[in-house]
């Protein structure tokens, strides 16, 4: 296996500083190589799921508030829409996704996506009227 050294780059507008290759190469001996790189999508994805669309990072563009994708009656939540995050925005978003995909389907005729005041006829009372959305976050949930 042939690895490149990388380097730290300058940070993004994020803070974040993404990796740099260098003009440096090490050889390893090795009969198996499992790789598990990375938290993005795999980009599968889109070749696998024809109209599923994806956000410019690569990762599954979902609904903020109802988790409903571009594909009628798919929802997504968790890492594969908001990227390497938290258990509890996960967590969060299956709940999100669980009162939308109740409302969705207790709806005749189906209709898609799944709006937020269809959501509100089937549970007025559910969690989901409360979460407040914090527009262009990864971080929705309080
Ligand atoms: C090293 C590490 C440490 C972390 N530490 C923390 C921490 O301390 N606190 C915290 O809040 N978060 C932590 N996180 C982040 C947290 O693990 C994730 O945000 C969370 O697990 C995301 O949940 P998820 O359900 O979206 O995805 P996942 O937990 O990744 O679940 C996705 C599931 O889908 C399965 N799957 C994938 N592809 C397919 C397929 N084609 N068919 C069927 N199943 C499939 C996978 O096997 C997996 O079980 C950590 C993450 C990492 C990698």
């Amino acid at each position: 296996m042939r690895l490149q050294r990388m380097t730290l780059g300058e940070a993004d507008a994020r803070g974040r500083r993404a990796p740099v290759p260098l003009d440096e190469f090490v050889e390893l001996e090795c009969d198996t190589v499992i790789y598990a790189l990375g938290t993005k999508a795999n980009p599968i994805i889109n070749r696998a799921t024809p109209g599923l669309n994806l956000d410019a990072r690569g990762y599954i563009a979902a609904d903020e508030r109802t988790q409903a994708t571009s594909l009628p009656g798919v929802f997504a939540g968790g890492d594969i829409v908001t990227g390497g995050a938290t258990v509890i925005l996960a967590m969060s978003a299956g709940r999100r996704a669980a009162t939308a995909i109740g409302a969705y389907l207790r709806t005749t005729p189906r209709r898609w996506p799944v709006s937020p005041e269809q959501i509100a006829a089937f549970a007025p009372t559910s969690a989901f009227a409360d979460i407040p959305v914090e527009q262009g976050s990864t971080h929705a949930m309080s």
